[in-house]
């Protein structure tokens, strides 16, 4: 029984993903072939002249579609998950430049972990994507500037722990939160914010695919994420991954080919 109720949400997603592409999809078609439309019309008119402006949106038109389809692609190559005992604290001190040069100068950076702080086991490059995600996220929610801090810690839940968020198993854990001072979510953005495709960016600049992939990673890393956020006040994200006990951990992932971002 629970593995056809797996087999269904796995189509209910499948669903979701072809749907929210069509739907993107159709609206860049449908302002190209708009623009192609009126650029006949004033050839046919003889006003020739006046063609420039249609060219210019069919152009952006397509380049938005070429670039939502790069990201497509590169959602559907990813990688396996590869867990592997992981530093978080030294993972996101890794981080700071390209966190840094992600946010524009007015977005204060605070980056803090707790001394003792576990090493936890997952895989570190879906961390770093995720913690990048969140950090473009909270950027965007920030265009007036603001703060966003990033504070790792040690967290352990009992079976009747009534601080254990909902749908996280009992358990010790190392605690990602990401916050930002940004223009929040409404109780409506929250319960949608984890679908595949669903974005309140203009058509183009959000894929609606960065909270989705770090929920899809969460869960497989046996953790968990959860959203506190409140319209004008601010939003955090806290990333619950499980805590690796056993050899100690890689300071730092291996380089390898740079993901790309899907905020
Ligand atoms: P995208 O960033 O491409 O829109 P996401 O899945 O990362 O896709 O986010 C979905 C939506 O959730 C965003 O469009 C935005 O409305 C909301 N959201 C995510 N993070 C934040 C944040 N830090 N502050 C305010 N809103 C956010």
């Amino acid at each position: 029984a629970e593995e056809g109720l797996r087999q269904a949400q796995k189509m209910e997603a499948v669903g979701q993903l072809t749907g929210g592409i069509a739907h993107d999809f159709n609206n860049l078609l449908t302002g190209i072939v708009g623009s192609l439309d009126l650029m006949q019309t004033r050839i046919r008119q003889g006003r020739s002249d006046q063609i420039g402006k249609y060219i210019t949106a069919a152009l952006a038109s397509g380049h938005r579609a070429a670039a939502l389809t790069h990201r497509l692609l590169a959602f559907a190559r990813r990688q396996p998950l590869e867990p592997r005992p992981v530093a978080v604290d030294a993972l996101i001190a890794g981080m700071e430049d390209l966190l840094r040069r992600t946010l524009s100068e007015r977005v204060a950076l605070d980056i803090a972990a707790a001394d003792d702080l576990w090493p936890t086991l997952c895989d570190p490059h879906q961390l770093e994507n995720a913690i990048l995600n969140l950090a473009i996220n909270a950027r965007d929610a920030m265009p007036e500037g603001g703060r966003l801090s990033i504070a790792a810690g040690n967290a352990t839940f009992g079976t009747a722990d009534a601080r254990r968020p909902a749908g996280l198993a009992a358990g010790a854990y190392v605690r990602i939160e990401v916050t930002d001072t940004g223009t929040g979510m409404t109780p409506d953005v929250i319960a949608k914010a984890f679908d595949p495709f669903f974005t309140t960016k203009p058509l183009g600049q959000g894929t609606g695919l960065g909270l989705s992939m770090i929920y899809g990673f969460a869960q497989q890393s046996e953790g968990h994420v959860a959203i506190a956020s409140e319209p004008g006040r601010g939003t955090s994200i806290s990333l619950y991954l499980p805590r690796h006990r056993g050899a100690s951990a890689a300071p730092r992932p291996p380089e390898d080919e740079a993901e790309v971002p899907f905020g």
